[in-house]
């Protein structure tokens, strides 16, 4: 796979065009019924969001989890970077298609996300770029039911990487 990379003449910004994969075939999935199929084990509902996700490190946050609203957010039990997290929009919320999330729930999953993102960067100075992506159910690719956004934070190298206008390898 070919990852082609485009640099801005004026910015010096960089991004990553990545190749055509083609659309995801129809399906006649449904997904609110397997939504229901899958709650009883869902380690992002109430009674186990607490104590089935991963803590933050008291480096990183002493509460282990930061709130805002109904939003909570986690350390990433399948870190990708040096601090990753991941924030569920609301964990009363199992089935939450995209025609549901209010401006309130995203307001409220960003500001974790923020949050996270300002308390890595005082605790680990290097760490000065951050990065917000969502999957969301399983169209978006995600292997299990989730509706959540993940947030990482980039490491020095990024910078000089970034400085050159090349992608950081990291990403
Ligand atoms: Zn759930």
């Amino acid at each position: 796979m070919t990852i082609e990379v485009r640099v801005d003449p004026l910015t010096g910004h960089s991004s990553r065009i990545l190749p055509e994969r083609g659309r995801m075939p129809a399906s006649d999935l449904d997904l609110e019924a397997f939504a229901r199929q899958s709650q009883p084990g869902c380690p992002f509902c109430p009674g186990r969001v607490d104590q089935l996700t991963p803590k933050l490190t008291a480096r990183i946050h002493p509460g282990g989890r930061i709130t805002r609203g109904a939003a909570v957010l986690f350390a990433n039990l399948h870190a990708y970077s040096s601090h990753s997290s991941v924030s569920v929009y609301s964990p009363e919320s199992h089935y939450l298609p995209l025609g549901q999330i209010t401006p309130r729930l995203l307001a409220d999953n960003l500001a974790t996300q923020v949050a996270f993102a300002k308390t890595v960067m005082a605790a680990d100075p290097p760490s000065r770029w951050a990065s917000i992506n969502a999957n969301h159910m399983l169209p978006s690719g995600a292997r299990c039911f989730t509706r959540i956004c993940r947030d990482r934070g980039f490491p020095a190298d990024h910078d000089a990487a970034h400085a050159r206008g090349r992608a950081p390898a990291a990403v």
